[in-house]
């Protein structure tokens, strides 16, 4: 089983860019909600800057971990993503909020995107600071470990009678980072066709249709005694 991922610590105070060069951020920022894209050179590599420090702050304060599926992910600048946790295209005003930025894996960057985050409707003008304000277990906010654990499959699933732990799993797209985690108990050659039916499987929302996906990944799984015991458990688990 993975670790579980600490809460991180919000990075207090910027070492690489002023106080006066953040406020510049956070009012360009304000004003144009792709300005975090931005390609005039100076303001490009002023964000450069800012985002190479935020990140490596919350990749290490997460212990290398994706701050909503935990998966583990690498120090390389392409290995994951600063992710802001009230999304820029709505909420530019906290493009630059040291507390509204995260450390994500790219699947649950990309699956995540500009979907609301918050109880409240409208637009805050500062990020708020309670748990109860968001929908999704906040990275700085909440501990992991309260609203989602892992299941034999190394699945992430929500704790029982969960909804934010269920909430987090549906916006960040968990659910096929779980089919992926579940085509791997299956045999080499059958892996890439149970992960197609697998990825099905978590968008059927009818038991009937879930169940004709289960008939065929049982059909798959008679091929290995691993994944024939992962059907008898799915439909366990999943009441099938
Ligand atoms: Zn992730």
């Amino acid at each position: 089983m993975p670790d579980v991922r600490q809460r991180a610590a919000v990075l207090a105070a910027l070492n690489t860019v002023s106080n006066a060069q953040h406020l510049q951020l956070k009012s360009k920022g304000a004003a144009d909600n792709k300005f975090w894209g931005t390609t005039e050179a100076v303001d490009k590599a002023l964000i450069s800057a800012y985002k190479t420090e935020v990140k490596d702050h919350y990749f290490w304060q997460q212990n290398a971990m994706c701050c909503y599926c935990s998966s583990e992910i690498q120090p390389n600048k392409r290995g994951y993503d600063a992710e802001h946790i009230i999304d820029k295209d709505e909420h530019p005003h906290l493009m630059f909020e040291l507390d509204n930025i995260a450390a994500s894996c790219i699947v649950c960057n990309g699956h995540k995107s500009n979907k609301n985050v918050l109880v409240a409707a409208g637009k805050p003008g500062a990020v708020p600071k309670a748990s109860a304000d968001y929908l999704l277990v906040h990275p700085h906010l909440d501990e992991w470990g309260d609203y989602l654990t892992y299941d034999v499959y190394d699945r992430v699933v929500a704790i029982p009678e969960n909804a934010k732990g269920q909430k987090t799993i549906e916006i960040c797209g968990i659910k096929a980072i779980n089919a992926t985690r579940l085509a791997r108990r299956f045999s080499a050659n059958q892996r890439s066709q149970a992960y197609k039916l697998l990825v099905k499987f978590y968008d059927y929302k009818t038991k009937r249709k879930q169940q004709e996906i289960l008939t065929a990944l049982e059909g798959l799984a008679q091929h290995s005694l691993e994944s024939a015991a992962l059907i008898d458990d799915l439909r366990a688990l999943l009441d099938v």
